[in-house]
C-alpha cells in the first residue's frame, strides 16, 4: 500500500538527525523552563543540575522527574511557563484517578498538537476526501478538540458530534457519509452494539477507519470493533499533561504506536527506582515535551506501563514505537497480593466469546480481599436456566484463574445491564479505598 504522511520529513527522518534535533530542542527547552518555572527551577536546584549541564539528550537523565503529585501541588498556575496573555486555551484531565489537572496552551502549542493529530488521521488513511466524525467528548477533555483540529488540518470534512446520542451518531454517519470515526474504544463498541440492535451491519455504514484511544483496549477488543463496524481500527495515545491525543499514533502495520518524537522525547524507567531502562524493557513511560511553550513538562512520569521499540516499520516511519500500554501503575489492582490489570480480564472475556462489558468489584471483608467480576452475557448466550449460568460462571472463573493466578467470583448478568460509557469506561470499583 502506498504510504501517506502528513509531515513526511519529520515522520521519516533518519534516526541520527532526529536525535540531533531532539538534542537541540532539549537544550533550549530546559533553559526556557528553568528561567520561567520557579517550581521546576527549585527541583533542578535541589538535584544540583543547571541548564548548562544539559548538552543534549544524553544528559536527560540528570533532570528531575515530575509527577502527577507535582501537578496537583502546582495547581493551577505553578507550572505555567508563559504569561497568561500568551495563552489561548485550557484543558483538563478526565480525573480518572483523582483531582483534575489543568494544562495551558499557546496558539503555537495548539498548532503543534493539531499537527500530531493530523499525522494520526493521515496514517489511518485520511485525506481531504474523507468525512471525519469526531465522537470524543468536546470541552475540557482533550479528545474532541485534538482530533477536531487534526481533522481540519488534513482537510477532512469534520463532523463535530461530541460523544453521546448514539442514534444521532448513526444517522449522521450514514446520511453524511462519515468515513472515519474518532472516539474512545468503549464508545466505538457501544456504537457497534447499537447498530446491531437496529438490524444494521457493516455494509449499511460508510465507515472505513476508526481512530480510538484515551483508554486501554485489547487486541481482542480491536478485532471485535473492526468486525462490527467493518473498519480498520487504529490506536491513538496521549494525555492532557503532554497536550492530548496524538502523542503517539498507529500506522497500517498496527504493531504499536509511533511516538511523535520530534515533539515528545520518551524514556522507559523502572517505576520503583527511577532507573532508565534499555529499549525493549517494560516499565513506566516518561515524556519530555520538547516544543511546548505554555506547559512544558520535563521528564513527566505518565504512570503508564509499556515497552518501546525502534524496530524498522513497514510504513517507512522512523519514529520509535510504543506498545499498547498494558495499564497504569495506579490501574493495577493488588488483590490478595497478586497484581491484576483490568486488561487481563478483558482478554479472557473476549477469548471466551463474551463482550468487553464487565465491572470488577474489589472489597475487603474480615481482612481478606474479595474479588468479583460482573460480566454481561451476550444476547446469544442469554439464558435464565440457573444450572447453565452456574456452569458458565465456573468456566469463566477458571479461565481467569489461569490468566491471573487468583480466583475471582464471576457473576453473569443480563445483556445490557452494565452501564455503557460514551467516554472512558469505568471498569473497577475498589471499595477498599473508601474505608
Ligand atoms: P486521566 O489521567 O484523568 O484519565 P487523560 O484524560 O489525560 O487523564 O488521560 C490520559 C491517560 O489515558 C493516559 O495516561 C493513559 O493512561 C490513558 N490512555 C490514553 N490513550 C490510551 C491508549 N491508546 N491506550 C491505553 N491508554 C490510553
Ligand atoms: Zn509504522
Amino acid at each position: 500500500m502506498a504510504q501517506n504522511y502528513y509531515q513526511k520529513d519529520r515522520e521519516t527522518m533518519p534516526v541520527e538527525d532526529l536525535k540531533k534535533l531532539q538534542s537541540e530542542k532539549l537544550v533550549k527547552q530546559v533553559k526556557h523552563v528553568y528561567d520561567n518555572v520557579e517550581y521546576y527551577r527549585k527541583l533542578m536546584n535541589e538535584k544540583g543540575v543547571k541548564p548548562e549541564d544539559i548538552h543534549g539528550i544524553e544528559d536527560l537523565h540528570k533532570l528531575p522527574f515530575l509527577t502527577k503529585a507535582d501537578l496537583r501541588d502546582a495547581y493551577p498556575y505553578g507550572l505555567l511557563a508563559k504569561p497568561i496573555e500568551d495563552c489561548v486555551r485550557i484543558h483538563s484531565t478526565s480525573g480518572t484517578t483523582g483531582r483534575r489537572v489543568v494544562a495551558f496552551y499557546t496558539q503555537n502549542d495548539v498548532d503543534l498538537w493539531e499537527d500530531c493529530c493530523a499525522r494520526a488521521i493521515v496514517a489511518a488513511g485520511g485525506s481531504n476526501k474523507d468525512v471525519c466524525q469526531v465522537a470524543y467528548g468536546y470541552g475540557l477533555f482533550t479528545g474532541g478538540s485534538g482530533l477536531h483540529g487534526g481533522s481540519h488540518k488534513v482537510g477532512c470534512l469534520t463532523l463535530p458530534m461530541s460523544s453521546g446520542n448514539t442514534d444521532r451518531q448513526i444517522q449522521f454517519m450514514t446520511d453524511l457519509n462519515a468515513t472515519i470515526l474518532c472516539c474512545t474504544p468503549s464508545y466505538a463498541a457501544y456504537i457497534g452494539e447499537t447498530l446491531k440492535e437496529k438490524g444494521m451491519g457493516p455494509n449499511d455504514i460508510p465507515l472505513k477507519a476508526g481512530i480510538f484511544g484515551a483508554e486501554p483496549w485489547t487486541e481482542e477488543m480491536r478485532r471485535g470493533i473492526e468486525d462490527t463496524l467493518g473498519i480498520k481500527a487504529y490506536d491513538i495515545y496521549g494525555l492532557t499533561e503532554t497536550s492530548g491525543p496524538g502523542v503517539a499514533f498507529e500506522c497500517s502495520e498496527q504493531t504499536g504506536m509511533h511516538i511523535n518524537e520530534d515533539h515528545f522525547l520518551a524514556e522507559i524507567i523502572d517505576p520503583d527506582t527511577g532507573e532508565v531502562l534499555p529499549e525493549g524493557e517494560k516499565g513506566e513511560l516518561v515524556f519530555t515535551a520538547l516544543d511546548k511553550e505554555a506547559f512544558p513538562l520535563l521528564r513527566y512520569r505518565t504512570r503508564d506501563i509499556c515497552v518501546l521499540s525502534r524496530k524498522k516499520c513497514s510504513c517507512g516511519r522512523t519514529l520509535i514505537k510504543m506498545a499498547k500500554p498494558m495499564g497504569r501503575t495506579d490501574d493495577m489492582l493488588i488483590i490478595r497480593g497478586v497484581n491484576v490489570f483490568p486488561s487481563q480480564i478483558e482478554t479472557v472475556l473476549l477469548n471466551e466469546g463474551y463482550q468487553p462489558n464487565y465491572q470488577i468489584v474489589v472489597d475487603r471483608v474480615n481482612n481478606t480481599d474479595t474479588f468479583e467480576v460482573n460480566v454481561e452475557m451476550t444476547p446469544e448466550m442469554f439464558t435464565d436456566k440457573l444450572s447453565d449460568i452456574l456452569s458458565m460462571e465456573k468456566n469463566l472463573a477458571n479461565s481467569m484463574k489461569i490468566m491471573l493466578g487468583i480466583n475471582p467470583k464471576v457473576h453473569l448478568v443480563a445483556p445490557k445491564s452494565i452501564v455503557r460509557s460514551e467516554g472512558k469506561a469505568v471498569r473497577v470499583i475498589d471499595k477498599r479505598k473508601l474505608v
